[in-house]
């Protein structure tokens, strides 16, 4: 291997950059982690043999390609990671709950009652005979799918508990990303056709992503499938180095030459060399490392990125309260759901992840419920300041709060905090363009990932654009269009992508 590349960052994007190069090319790939974990957001937490995925990591894509990179990763090993799982998630409203994606049974009619219901169409016919001209919003984008009822009941308040600000101040473009093509069309034809047809194919082609009835999930959650990806990049030569955190970019002649990078534990921060620098670090920390005289509105709309952050509660209980009235067998009858949308205004939590059926192997008691309360928050408020055992009890009575647990059935607990889960379409993003194109004049830096280009990418996406940056060092393409291009089309279009220069 005669020349280097240096990858920040363990997540997804960034491993898959640096198995992408030791198959494809003759680059060394030496990855420097600021944590001490494999995997980035998509990594699992082990507590007490009782296992978090912090957001619930389904692994589906629309790519045949990443599909089968996956499964590829899975065949090297006899004993195979991926389960094949059934998705199940509905939205916990009024103390119901409601089939997402919807489906046509009586008990949604039910339960939105007769008046909501005749709202919603009423309010869906008028935004079809009156649609908003310009989509200048989330709030215009949300309207003019579904009718101001539909989103009032069901997009609003989940939307703007993930984002803390009024979709009317979010840009749509996340709307077109995060449900692409999803319409009440969509989703009746959808809930329609699933009465007759069943597609048991795991690429579900005709599916719209958000409307998809099964996803492939390692069985210890997306941080083993992860680490297995680790072990093939050291055995195969590559470097991957824990708790080392980038702090700067040097630049030489036009070109980045080096990093900064700090040991965590020992403070020490030494200068590496490489030919190639491949970044999943938020692109805000990357410009304020970058030790470049960068003019003064590009630095401010770096200052101006913004983000929203996480925190899940772990509840190790005893069992449910909630009963389990569908028609899904289950272990111990527990509710089917992998996820529950909670659009209660009265409590906090925005949903509840229920690790044991994701993948059974997640809970070390199979008798005992492990469950994840999502709560969104912004770095430094009072959510995320909040004192951990504060945060388990808030977590605790919230539970109680909605019916679903008896105070007595909480057996342990334990707290997450995740920076910058969430790359915001809102702050300076309308002006991000001015970043993309300051930053291309570095011909061997590449932004990949999710933070690392701040865009709303899922781990597929993630890691197509780090596909693409490999092989756009392999054949020499300087552009960097086909690597932005992933994700932000409609419906992206790999073979185009891939030839795209
Ligand atoms: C709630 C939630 C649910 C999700 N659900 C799904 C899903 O169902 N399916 C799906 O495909 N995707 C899902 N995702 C998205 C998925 O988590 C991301 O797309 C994926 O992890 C992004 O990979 P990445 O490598 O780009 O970034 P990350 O996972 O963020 O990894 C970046 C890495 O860089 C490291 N780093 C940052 N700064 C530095 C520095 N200065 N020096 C060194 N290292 C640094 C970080 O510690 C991190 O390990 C979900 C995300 C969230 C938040």
């Amino acid at each position: 291997m005669s020349k280097k590349a240096i990858i920040i960052g363990a997540g997804p994007a960034g491993l898959t950059a640096a198995l992408e190069l030791l198959r494809n090319t003759n680059i060394k790939p030496v990855i420097y982690e600021m944590t001490s974990d494999i995997g980035g957001i998509s990594k699992t937490v082990n507590y007490k043999g009782n296992r978090i995925d912090i957001g619930g990591h389904r692994f589906f894509s629309k790519s045949d390609r990443v599909m089968e990179w996956w499964k590829g990763i899975c065949s090297q090993r006899t004993d195979g990671i991926f389960l094949l799982r059934q998705r199940v998630s509905r939205i916990f409203y009024l103390r119901k709950f409601f089939d997402y994606p919807v489906s046509l049974s009586m008990e949604m009619v039910l339960n939105l009652g007769f008046i909501r219901l005749i709202r919603i169409m009423a309010g869906y016919v008028w935004g079809k005979l009156f649609p908003i001209k310009e989509e200048k919003n989330l709030e215009d984008f949300f309207i003019n799918r579904f009718g101001r009822q539909l989103y009032l009941t069901f997009f609003k308040d989940y939307t703007e508990k993930v984002w803390g600000v009024p979709c009317n101040s979010i840009k749509p473009d996340w709307g077109a990303q995060r449900i692409k093509g999803l319409s009440v069309s969509k989703a009746l034809g959808h809930a329609i056709k699933t009465i007759f047809i069943k597609d048991k194919s795991i690429g579900q082609k005709a599916n719209e992503t958000s409307l998809i009835g099964q996803f492939m999930y390692p069985k210890l959650g997306p941080g083993q499938f992860w680490e297995e990806v680790a072990r093939m990049i050291m055995d195969k030569g590559g470097e991957i180095y824990l708790n080392q955190r980038v702090m700067g970019l040097g630049v030489d002649n036009g070109s980045i030459s080096c990093v900064k990078v700090k040991d965590q534990d020992s403070g020490q921060i030494k200068t590496e060399y490489a030919d190639y620098f491949l970044s999943t670090m938020p692109i805000k920390d990357l410009m304020f490392g970058l030790e470049a005289d960068i003019p003064g509105e590009v630095r401010r709309v770096a200052e101006g990125l913004r983000y929203r952050d996480f925190i899940t509660v772990g509840l190790l209980l005893q069992k449910l309260k909630i009963k389990n009235n569908t028609k899904i067998k289950t272990p111990n009858n527990l509710i089917p759901d992998n996820w529950i949308y909670v659009q209660e205004r009265d409590v906090l939590m925005g949903r509840i992840q229920i690790f044991n059926n994701w993948s059974p192997y997640m809970v070390q008691d199979p008798d005992k419920v492990w469950v994840g309360l999502e709560y969104f928050c912004n770095e430094g408020d009072e959510l995320w300041n909040m004192p951990d055992a504060q945060m388990k009890e808030l977590a605790r009575q919230e539970l109680v709060k909605i019916g679903f647990i008896d105070d007595r059935d909480v057996l342990d607990s334990v707290v997450l905090r995740v920076p910058k889960a969430y790359p915001a379409y809102f702050g300076t993003y309308e002006r991000f363009d001015l970043i993309k194109e300051y930053i291309s004049r570095f011909q061997n830096l590449f932004l990949i990932g999710r933070n690392g280009m701040h865009c709303y990418n899922n781990m597929d996406h993630s890691m197509m654009t780090a596909i693409m940056a490999v092989q756009n060092i392999l054949e020499g393409i300087i552009s960097k269009d086909n690597i932005w291009s992933v994700n932000t089309e409609q419906e992206y279009n790999e073979e185009e992508g891939k030839n795209r220069k």
